[in-house]
């Protein structure tokens, strides 16, 4: 900021000259703040029921854009006024994943349910970090429940975390620490002399190998073992490569498998890796991001055997399971682990039997963060309202829409299938001469129409259409829009 807060002791409307006048931020009329606030929930839930008459997403004007570039405001303005401007600058250039047609990467639809629930925890302002309060247990409650689907032990911890990156990560570093002792906290990676290792398969997602360069095991550390036909992981290669490595003189210490590979949704064999960590005594961990919550749908779980024998397990709520950004999870068998690669004795944060630090352990004592949002809440009504039948009915249509999206490609000579479609995920092209350009083309093209928003990504080294069905509301309609679209633009490009 340039300037200082300027306040003008004329101006009684200035929320600064009020402040000054030892008020709070609060609004000095509440029955005209609560209209208005009724106002923008109706235009929010008024944006979800209607959003099939938007375009999916729309390029951002230039003028739209520099707006953005104002410098900090002195002096505060209405809420409506605000209010206004979100309406017509913020709300129309919206990445577009709560429309039916957005089919890029892997994002998540969100519910209405979500967007109040939101709300109430905005109200609460609760810090989720630690102390004796209700929200925690609902955290806790919410981990009761992801036990459950999973499979896991009474011990066994959960925490919300931004996301599966973020859960990655402390999984790594809770296998680092139990395979080095947990002195290495204070030791560092440095001072020791074993050099671990990891693997998983070349389809890994990229937050994997951050999560080992931050770490400070180095990314290189993390041996990316080739995949089969199906995209998942050669378990031969996979148990070669540990015993060459032993023999040079490195210490594996981790396997992370992956239920729900982010190009093509393959699913590694879990059970053949759970026993392979049992034979080699090596952490287990899944990276299961979207893919773990198809434990709730009774047609895919099986395809997730195996998972219920992991050490740790990371996932997403804000991707298949359409609660709101953000909301990431990891679950660990070992809670006594999970506690120690993370607790940290301070002054400022002393637990005690009774008052507001009570309730020892806290979720600080499980993760980097110490203030923490009340994400628990959202997720907690998402289940409390839809219940885990209707969020595995509706995890079970996205595959059975990728699946008709597989027989119409099949059906169409035009179009190739270039990856089994496994889950949700459906990986495909236009057939042409210049094959990387055309379809590069066309799903920008599709993008800009505003009807569907696949993405790209590369398939053997070729381009190739994605499609990942993660929204609840996408239906056969945007499915048929996406064929036609394709087949229409590559015709003409
Ligand atoms: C999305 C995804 C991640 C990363 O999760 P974020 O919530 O975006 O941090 C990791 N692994 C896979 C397989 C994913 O699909």
């Amino acid at each position: 900021m340039s300037q200082p807060p300027i306040i003008d002791p004329a101006d009684k409307t200035s929320i600064a000259t009020q402040i000054a006048a030892n008020e709070s931020l609060d609004p000095s009329d509440w029955a005209a703040f609560r209209a208005q606030a009724h106002l923008m929930l109706d235009d929010m839930l008024g944006y979800i029921e209607t959003i099939r008459e938007r375009p999916v997403w729309q390029p951002i004007p230039d003028t739209v854009r520099a707006r953005f570039l104002s410098p900090a405001p002195h002096l505060g303005e209405e809420l409506a006024q605000v209010h206004a401007e979100f309406m017509q600058d913020v709300l129309p250039y919206a990445q577009g994943n709560v429309h039916p047609g957005f089919m890029g990467w892997v994002n998540g639809g969100g519910t209405p349910v979500g967007v109040v629930a939101e709300m109430l925890a905005a109200g609460l302002n609760a810090n989720l970090g630690g102390r004796d309060h209700i929200p925690v247990e609902v955290e806790r409650q919410v981990t009761v429940w992801v036990r459950e689907i999973f499979g896991f032990p009474q011990g066994a911890t959960g925490l919300f975390v931004t996301g599966t990156s973020m859960a990655n990560l402390i999984a790594v570093l809770i296998a680092r620490d139990t395979a080095l002792g947990f002195d290495v906290r204070a030791s560092g990676v440095a001072a020791q002399p074993r050099r671990l290792t990891a693997y998983t398969s070349n389809a890994v997602h990229g937050c994997v190998p951050k999560a080992m360069d931050i770490a400070g095991l180095g990314s290189d550390a993390l041996r990316q073992i080739p995949t089969d036909s199906r995209f998942r992981i050669d378990l031969m290669a996979l148990a070669e490569a540990i015993h060459r490595d032993r023999e040079a003189g490195f210490t594996p210490f981790l396997v992370v498998g992956t239920a729900g590979t982010v190009n093509t949704g393959a699913v590694d064999d879990l059970a053949g890796l759970a026993d392979l960590c049992r034979r080699e005594k090596l952490w287990f961990h899944v990276d299961g991001a979207f893919g773990a919550l198809a434990r709730l749908a009774p047609d895919l779980a099986p395809k997730l055997d195996g998972i219920e024998r992991a050490d740790s397990v990371a996932f997403d709520f804000h991707k298949w399971g359409q609660a709101p950004y953000d909301a990431g999870f990891i679950l660990v068998r070992d809670g006594e682990a999970h506690k120690n690669a993370f607790a940290l004795p301070a002054a400022y944060l002393q637990r005690a039997q009774r008052g507001l630090a009570a309730g020892s352990p806290w979720p600080c004592d499980f993760g980097p963060d110490l203030s923490r949002g009340f994400r628990a809440l959202k997720v907690w009504f998402t289940l409390k309202v839809y219940g885990t039948e209707a969020l595995g009915a509706s995890i079970s249509r996205c595959c059975a829409l990728a699946r008709a999206l597989e027989e119409r490609i099949a059906a169409t000579p035009e179009l190739e299938l270039m990856a089994p479609v496994e889950l949700n995920i459906v990986c495909f092209r236009y057939r042409a001469e210049d094959t990387n350009r055309v379809n590069d083309a066309i799903v920008v093209a599709l993008q800009e129409s505003g009807v569907v928003a696949p993405s790209t990504t590369r398939i053997k080294g070729q381009t190739a259409i994605r499609a990942a069905i993660v929204n609840h509301r996408t239906s056969r309609a945007e499915i048929d829009a996406l064929v036609d679209g394709v087949l229409a633009l590559g015709r003409t490009l």
